[in-house]
């Protein structure tokens, strides 16, 4: 039999739940489906940036309070480069904190919220396997056989899923993957008092970034990444790259002495953005990384998801209340994103296509005036905006 919805959003991850609960805060009813049982893992640098706070403030001001206890609050960066030379950036205690938490917990605690609202018809363990546009929406069909249409559909299922090939939207270039691993870690050695994420300049066997973040409990994800074609090249074994790097820094060998390792390395890819996403189409939005949230600059791409949650749940009622799905009607999304963070989009973009500049990043921190420049980029949230506004001009060509 086939059940017949007015909206339903494939994804729930920070980006599908988030717009569920704001659908859900609009009095609009949706199905929400995934194909995992939460809670579950996804492999994340796990620190969250403002837009995490000020959504769940605008969905609900109580929830930050049911936060208490799961997060770490973060108000200190450090980086160190490859001669050991560090720069420290403290957020002024009057700026919003980051917030560091296991992804496995921060996703789950959306989760218990959307099993609270009646207006959501959750389908958890629920993996979607055929998608196809029909005359008035859409029909999805799941690994189980069940059979589903809409009449708008939210796509939300992250980086990797073959079937956004479906929507026809523009596909990346395969130089802009790039590979990640995740261990975590316990009893890493310390002098710092206050919860700091760590990023280091590492120059051998590769030049590339680890960061590590302390989530809690004596633990530390400690993460690494590289661009695809470039590991290939170097014919490295990412998993196998993260405890090699531990095993020659002479900082982090020390550090990681008495650290035992949590579980296993994992891995993951993502495509960062180079070229300028599409949010939205004919009688589909797009949220989260599936249209590229990630901030490649940063690595923050929680926040961003769940504002387009926020964004997407308003269009979705405008465009129920108006009968219209079209492509011309959806673009609001698309203009509200490019609005608010349009120009961090641009720096990002410029970013990817020019992140082969590690090596030059690990001297230029050395640097006063780029110090300067990390400090505002980590710190003020609104700094990649104001940085870019220059040159808004470019974003009026989209
Ligand atoms: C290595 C790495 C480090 C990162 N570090 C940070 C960080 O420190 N801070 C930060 O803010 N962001 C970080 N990000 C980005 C962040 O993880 C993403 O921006 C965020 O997870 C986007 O949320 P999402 O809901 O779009 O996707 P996801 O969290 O990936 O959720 C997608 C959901 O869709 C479901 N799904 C997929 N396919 C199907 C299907 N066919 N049927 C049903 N369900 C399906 C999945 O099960 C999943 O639950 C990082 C990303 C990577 C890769």
């Amino acid at each position: 039999m086939t059940k017949n919805t007015d909206i339903c959003i494939v994804g729930a991850g920070p980006a599908g739940s988030t717009t569920a609960l704001f659908l859900s805060k609009h009095g609009v009813s949706c199905t929400l489906i995934d194909r995992a049982v939460f809670p579950r893992d996804k492999i994340c640098g796990e620190s969250l940036d403002g837009y995490v706070i000020h959504t769940l403030k605008r969905l609900d001001p109580d929830l930050l309070k049911k936060l208490d206890g799961l997060v770490l609050e973060n108000r200190r960066y450090t980086l160190v480069n490859s001669n050991s030379e560090r720069v420290e950036v403290d957020f002024p205690s009057t700026a919003t904190p980051r917030l560091l938490v296991r992804r496995i917990d921060f996703d789950n605690f959306l989760i218990q919220e959307v099993k609270k609202s009646e207006s959501i018809n959750f389908l958890e363990g629920t993996a979607l396997k055929e998608l196809n546009r029909i005359p008035n929406g859409w029909e999805l069909q799941t690994e189980k056989g069940e059979r589903l249409t809409c009449k708008l559909l939210i796509w939300a299922v992250g980086a990797n899923s073959p079937l956004t090939t479906k929507l026809r939207i523009p596909k990346h270039r395969p130089k802009d993957e790039f590979l990640f691993v995740r261990g975590y870690y316990r009893n890493i050695a310390t002098t710092e008092t206050t919860p700091t994420v760590e990023i280091f300049f590492v120059k051998k066997p590769v030049p590339i970034c680890c960061c590590l973040c302390p989530v809690g409990n004596g633990l530390t994800n400690v993460e690494i990444g590289i661009n695809k074609l470039k590991a290939q090249k170097s014919q490295h074994n990412i998993r196998a790259l993260l405890p090699e790097i531990i095993e020659q820094h002479p900082e982090l060998k020390q550090r990681f002495k008495c650290a035992t390792i949590e579980g296993s390395i994992k891995g993951t890819s993502i495509m960062l953005p180079s070229a300028w996403p599409q949010f939205s189409g004919d009688g589909f939005l797009l949220v989260g990384d599936t249209a590229s949230s990630i901030n490649p600059v940063t690595g923050y791409g929680v926040g961003h998801a769940m504002t387009q949650g926020r964004f997407a749940a308003e269009i979705a009622v405008q465009s129920l209340l108006n009968e219209n799905t079209t492509a011309d009607f959806l673009r609001q999304y698309d203009r509200e994103i490019k609005k608010t963070m349009g120009r961090e989009i641009m720096l990002g973009r410029v970013f990817t296509t020019v992140t082969g500049l590690i090596p030059v990043l690990d001297k230029l921190i050395a640097l006063k005036w780029i110090q300067k420049f990390m400090r505002h980029l980590l710190a003020d949230s609104n700094f990649a905006e104001k940085l870019m506004r220059p040159f808004a001009w470019a974003l009026k060509r989209y």
